[in-house]
């Protein structure tokens, strides 16, 4: 296996499938059979889910909403993204723990690293919710926060494209996709890959970030499997 240990980073809105809204039971029982197939391998897997299927703070904020209102509910937004998770990969046999940011205790434990350490080990999934706990950030800087803490090889980051381009491929049909890009490019480039602040911790922390079609079957197991999928971030 090419990666010890991998940060999988989905966006909530991955979820929805082909919905406007909220959770589609056929699209999560698909990425629950993706992960089994690198868990089966002995990939030790983390993930952190994003929230955008239910609720942004930000979406809040421009109709009225206080921000930090809405990014708490954003967050807790996340947290049932990752109970819906948790369900699906343990109908499918695996042993899981989700743990929040946000005190939760009935649910979910506190995320204390140690602790997702030693569940990673024993070769349970470890779901990251409720972001970074703090509003004004993403869930993709809880990702690479997580990823950091945790000394993930890498955060492979789930999208419906599948990588990088020199410009939008949904609307420029000559777009050239990267296989691979140095974070300096990116920034160079004025490429989108992750946030600012979620691309500049990575950079600093030099956590490889590889972006690719979750959509695709076999793509996850691919990639463990040290293929040329999508396109990685590195110095
Ligand atoms: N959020 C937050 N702090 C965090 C992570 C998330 O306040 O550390 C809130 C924020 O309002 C965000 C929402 O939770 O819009 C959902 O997360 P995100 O937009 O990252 O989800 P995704 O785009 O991945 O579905």
């Amino acid at each position: 296996m090419k990666y010890k240990r991998i940060l999988l980073k989905l966006s909530g809105e991955a979820l929805m499938g082909d919905r406007q809204y909220g959770i589609d039971p056929v699209r999560l029982a698909e990425y629950a059979e993706e992960i089994k197939k690198v868990h089966a391998k002995g990939v030790e897997i983390a993930i952190v889910i994003g929230g955008g299927n239910i609720f942004r703070g930000v979406a809040g904020a421009s109709s009225g909403m206080d921000r930090v209102q809405g990014d708490y509910m954003g967050m807790l937004a996340t947290v049932i993204n990752g109970m819906a998770l948790q369900g699906a990969l343990e109908d499918k046999g695996m042993k899981t723990r989700l743990q929040t940011a946000l005190k939760m205790e009935s649910i979910a434990e506190p995320y204390i690293k140690r602790r997702a350490d030693r569940h990673l080990e024993k070769g349970r999934i470890v779901i990251f919710g409720a972001g970074t706990g703090n509003p004004y950030f993403t869930t993709d800087t809880a990702a690479v926060l997580r990823g950091i803490e945790i000394n993930a090889d890498v955060i492979l980051k789930g999208t419906r494209v599948d990588g990088v381009y020199d410009s939008d491929p949904e609307k420029n049909a000559s777009a050239v996709k990267f296989d691979y890009i140095s974070f300096d490019d990116v920034i160079k480039k004025g490429l989108n890959v992750m946030d600012t602040t979620a691309f500049t911790l990575s950079q600093e922390n030099k956590l490889p970030i590889l972006i690719f079609d979750m959509n695709q079957s076999g793509n996850l197991e691919k990639i463990c499997d040290g293929e040329n999928i999508g396109t990685v971030v590195n110095i």
